[in-house]
This record gives C-alpha cells, structure tokens and sequence, in this order.
C-alpha cells in the first residue's frame, strides 16, 4: 500500500496537460494561463498626470500664467514657455514643455493668473511613461489562473485573446442497488443518492461544468458499460463505490476490461483507503470509496490536484496550513488521518462524527486537519498542518 505523499506525486506526474485552446478574454475566467504573457505595451504609455491641478515647468516662481487646458483623452497637447501652466486633469496627458503638476487643493486663481500656495517638489504628480511596466516585460507567466484583476490588467494591455489550457469533460458513475434518486419517498432500506450531486459541485467550484453522471446497478455488465460510455464522452472519469473488495464491487473487474491501466489501488490513509487511481490513453481515472466522507476527501487529496493539474496550474494542491490543535488526539492506525476540522482564528478543532459515512460534520468544516501515519499522538498546543478547503 502507498502513502499519501506517494500517491499524491502519482495522480500530479500522470496529469497530462489538456488541449491549448484560445479563448476571448472576457471568457478566460478561471482558466490557466498556457503561454507567458508579454505586455505589448508600456504603462503608461505617456506621461500622465496623477490628479487634477496645474501642469508646468518648475523653478521657484509661484505666480504663472493659465494659458488653457487639457482634458484626459485630448490628442495633442500645447506648448508651455517660461512663466506659463495649463490646467490639467488626472489622467491626460502631460506636455512635455512640462515637468511637474500641482494639485488644485494648493492653489488658488486670480483670472488667468495662477498663485502656488505651497509649491510640489520638481516632477510631482506626473506618472512618468513606464512606471508601472515597459513594453517587453513578461507580466505573467504560464500557469496563472486567471482572475478578474489579471482580466482588467490584459484589457489594460489592449489583448484580446488568450491562450489557455481546455477544462476537461467530466463523468461521474455513481454505483449501488441501494441508491436511491431524491423526489420519492425512500424505498426500504435504500438511501438517496448523494456523492454524485457533491462530486458534481465540487467540480463546479473549480469551475469545471461539463459533466455527466450515470449511475450503474451493481452488476459487472452495467458497471463495464456505463464505464465505456464514459471513457467515449470524457476525458476524466471518476466512480463513486463498489471500488471495495465486496462480492457485489465490480467496479475494479470494470477497469481491467475496458482497458484502464492500474497505477495504484489503495492509499494508507484514513478515511479513503480504497482508492483507485489509472490511466487510459489521455483519460484519467479515479475509483472513489463509495461513503461519503471518504470519497470528498479523496476528490480533495487527490482528483482536484489532479484536474487543477491537467487545466494547467502550477500550484494544484490544495494549500498547507498551520494552525493549534484546541485537543489531543491519538492516531492508533498507523495511517494518515485526515480529520474533518473548523479552523477559527489560529486554532484547529476537529469535530466529532468523524466517521467515513458521516457528511454533516463535513458540511461544516473548512480544513482536513492531516495526521501523519507515523504520528501516534498531538497534544493541545501543538502547531499542526491542515489542508485549506478554501484554497
Ligand atoms: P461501497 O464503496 O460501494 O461499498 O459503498 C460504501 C458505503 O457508501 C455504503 O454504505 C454505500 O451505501 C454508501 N454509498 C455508496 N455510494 C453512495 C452514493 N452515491 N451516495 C451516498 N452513499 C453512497
Ligand atoms: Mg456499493
């Protein structure tokens, strides 16, 4: 059996990069940046006023004459002599007969005549060309996912379009006889379906919308067909169940006779132990634990990396934090927990009801506090490592 960390370098080394696609910028949202990017542009790209006030050349002399004015977006600019200001505007442009702006606020008017009440220091409130960037500069790189102020910083840049890496087709196979879909009353002894609607979701926070469920009854022909169905319509496939070592699992058989190549089967870790991880070609797929908790934290641990991987991040995992355990805890398993846990503050409590099949401590937690296998104890006080859930 593989540890955690061995199974975490498997699903990042085997996540090749999905299709390079061009996309408008107004729709890269949440995508990862597939080429560097190099401003076209200086910024700015003329010399600038920062506030509105009085442009002109500075010496000592505080009484100028006011011979116009220039607006933001004016095309040419006048020429100053000795003695002389213009009125001026944030963001237009400063002429270059100028080399200093004061502010409106220190100045009062007499006609045309201007009087600097407190005179600014040469070359004030001009933002020089350049200042922010210059043209030739790589601004960011290959791998940013992309945001809504990157998006206003390429639009300053004039782009129109960027490269960036395909999100993936999604399938989800939930699996189970006892599944049951919401809207009627439960059946005996069955339960309603629910880690194919959370899979879903989860999918959609990482901005991943193409998605198709199925579900198969728990035989080996229905779990075989609807995971060739999916292989055909995807590009990752992730089975929620029957992944365990029941006589009615058949989800394993299933893999091996579609061809799937196994990478590894089983994680030393708790919840989550069964899990499944292989490659066909350029599809991935995850054979999840069918309880609940269980197979949220392996979608964490390891299908989010793995997607954020294959869209094109740098950065996939989910980030590691520290924080003060508020108890102590023991881990007799010699496995790696991940707890469910509520991070207030500086301090980590984790909650109880940590049970694979139990959601709604999930509901509530926004960190999986981690205890390594080899650690039998932590005590209240310790400074310890969780997963952001956030993040
Ligand atoms: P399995 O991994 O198929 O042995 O399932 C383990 C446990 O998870 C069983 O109690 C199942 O009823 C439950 N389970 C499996 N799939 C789902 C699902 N899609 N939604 C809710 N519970 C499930
Ligand atoms: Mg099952």
């Amino acid at each position: 059996m593989i540890s955690v960390l061995e199974a975490q370098e498997f699903v990042l080394k085997n996540a090749e990069k999905l299709p390079v696609i061009t996309l408008k910028l107004e729709d890269s949202l949440g995508y990862y940046l597939a080429t560097d990017c190099v401003s076209p542009l200086s910024l700015p790209s003329f010399r600038q006023s920062a506030m509105d006030g009085y442009a002109f050349t500075h010496t000592n002399e505080t009484r100028l004459k006011v011979t116009g004015q220039i607006q933001a977006g004016d095309l040419s600019t006048p020429h100053l002599k000795p003695g002389e200001a213009v009125r001026i505007f944030t963001g237009a442009p400063v002429p270059d007969t100028a080399d200093t702006v004061v502010i409106q606020e220190h100045t009062t008017r007499e006609g045309d005549t201007l009087i600097i009440e407190k005179l600014p220091l040469p070359k004030a409130n001009v933002r020089p060309i350049g200042e922010q960037l210059t043209a030739g500069t790589q601004v960011l790189d290959r791998g940013h996912q992309i945001n809504e102020a990157s998006i206003g910083f390429m639009a300053g840049l004039g782009l129109t379009e960027v490269k960036v890496y395909a999100k993936p087709k999604v399938c989800i196979i939930t699996t189970g006889n006892e599944l049951q879909e919401r809207g009627t009353p439960l059946k005996p002894n069955h339960i309603y379906e629910s880690n194919g609607i959370m899979l879903q979701n989860a999918l959609k926070r990482l901005g991943i919308l193409n998605i198709q469920l199925l579900n198969a009854e728990d035989t080996l022909d229905a779990t075989s067909k609807a995971v060739h169905e999916a292989l055909e319509n995807s590009d990752v496939l992730i089975v929620s169940g029957g992944i365990s070592v029941g006589d009615f699992d058949f989800v394993q058989q299933a893999f091996q006779d579609n061809g799937i190549e196994e990478h590894f089967y089983k994680v030393n870790q708790k919840p989550g132990k069964p899990l499944w991880f292989g490659i066909k070609d350029d599809k991935s797929v995850f054979g999840l634990p069918g309880n609940p908790a269980s197979s949220l934290t392996c979608f964490y641990a390891y299908v989010l990396p793995h997607l954020r991987s294959r869209m094109g991040s740098i950065n996939p995992l989910l980030n590691k934090r520290s924080a003060i355990l508020s108890e102590t805890i023991t881990n007799i398993h010699g496995k790696t927990l991940f707890l469910k846990a509520g991070v207030n503050g500086n301090t980590i409590t984790p909650f109880t009801g940590q049970a694979s099949s139990m959601l709604n401590t999930y509901a509530l937690s926004n960190a999986l506090l981690l205890i390594p296998e080899d650690t039998e104890q932590l005590n209240a006080g310790d400074a310890v490592t969780y997963l952001d859930l956030n993040s």
